[in-house]
């Protein structure tokens, strides 16, 4: 019998580990977590998740209970951000100078403390840049809901937002992929690029970051790091402890995808290194109706994952992989003419520049 592999959560990503399960002859089950029955576990299965928090329920509750649920104890550390910025500031890492948003604290302090420009996250909950808030500059008080609910981020005036995707398997051996390069538009991320030859002088640094954090948790398995470049510095924004939205290129551009390495890891198979296949650049689909048309593009492989068109709502994203740039190139500009001008001119032509640099 295949070993069995319950997720926590049920979107895109629990659907793409379970997509790459089947090669490795193991049985992957995304678990909706407002289903009305509880799964039934037994005790050779493993536990894992497709996202950092989770309400109580019913299916939560049974899988968090598991005694292989996989980093148990990582998720809520890293889920509130100011418990997951105390890590980071105590490995002395290099993060985004903050503060805690304590019930008492002023509008005034929090811009003495870190400058005038000031973004406020809720502690836990927010993803694609909702749970954020720039400090008004006339503001005298944090906003009601956001006291003793958040913590508060000095505004980085970075020049590019680069991540890294690695896995360590159960032996400690760390492997990553090399550095993405990210465009986010209000809060969300539209387009990623690898691998890139100049990003290639800040990937020992990005290794050394993340390595050290990983090798505190004892972590298992895929995390990833975003960042923010400062010059040859790179400062971490944020750690999301499962497979990421950076690191779908991998199912094209890589000889074992991030949701690979997350099962092999997990699961205690080998964790080699992969071969890194051309030139990638992924754009997500937000709140973008399906296109046939997408499906004919050369080059071009879509990921639908089939739920509602809401605006601002990630609903799929198209890799695009060759080992010829040009052909790359000429992929995204046939593209863009397939998706909304307003949403994705800026996205297609950052891109493209990605690809001259
Ligand atoms: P995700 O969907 O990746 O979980 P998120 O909503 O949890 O995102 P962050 O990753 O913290 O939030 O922020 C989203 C984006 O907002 C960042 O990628 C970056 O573009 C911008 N941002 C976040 N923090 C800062 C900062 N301190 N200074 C400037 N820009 C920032
Ligand atoms: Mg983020």
């Amino acid at each position: 019998m295949s070993q069995r592999v319950w997720v926590l959560g049920a979107g895109q990503l629990g659907a793409m580990l379970q997509h790459a399960g089947m090669p490795l002859a193991l049985d992957v089950r995304p678990v909706d977590i407002n289903e009305s029955h509880a799964p039934s576990l037994s005790d050779a299965d493993l536990v894992t998740a497709e996202r950092e928090q989770w309400p109580e329920t019913l299916v939560t509750h049974t899988l968090a209970q598991h005694s292989r649920f996989i980093n148990k104890a990582v998720f809520g550390r890293l889920a509130d951000r100011k418990t997951q910025k105390e890590l980071i500031d105590s490995l002395g890492i290099a993060t985004a100078p903050w503060r805690n948003v304590a019930n008492d604290i002023t509008a005034n302090e929090l811009r003495d403390q870190l400058g005038e420009r000031v973004l406020l996250k809720r502690r836990t909950g927010g993803y694609d840049g909702r749970g954020q808030h720039w400090l008004r500059t006339d503001d005298d008080q944090v906003p009601d809901d956001w006291q003793g609910e958040a913590i508060a981020e000095q505004a980085i005036n970075f020049e590019e937002e680069v991540s890294l995707v690695g896995v360590r398997n159960a032996a400690g051996d760390c492997v990553f992929y090399p550095l993405t390069l990210n465009l986010h538009l209000n809060g969300i991320l539209y387009a990623s690029v690898a691998p890139l030859a100049r990003l290639q002088p800040l990937q020992a640094q990005a290794e050394a970051m993340l390595g050290n954090i990983l090798a505190a948790l004892d972590y298992v398995g895929v995390m990833a790091m975003e960042t923010f470049r400062v010059g040859d510095q790179l400062l971490i924004n944020e750690l999301a402890p499962r497979v990421h939205n950076s690191g779908h290129w991998t199912q094209a551009g890589a000889s074992i995808s991030q949701f690979e390495y997350h099962l092999r890891a997990i699961s205690g198979m080998a964790t080699p290194a992969p071969q890194i296949i051309g030139q990638n650049v992924m754009i997500n689909l937000i709140g973008t109706t399906y296109n046939p048309a997408w499906r004919d593009l050369p080059c071009a492989r879509t990921y639908w994952y089939g739920k509602e068109v809401r605006p601002g709502r990630k609903v799929g994203h198209i890799n695009i992989l060759g080992t010829d740039v040009t052909q790359v190139r000429e992929t995204l500009v046939l593209l863009g003419d397939l998706l909304p001008a307003a949403l994705y001119t800026d996205a297609i032509d950052w891109s493209l520049k990605a690809l001259k640099d």
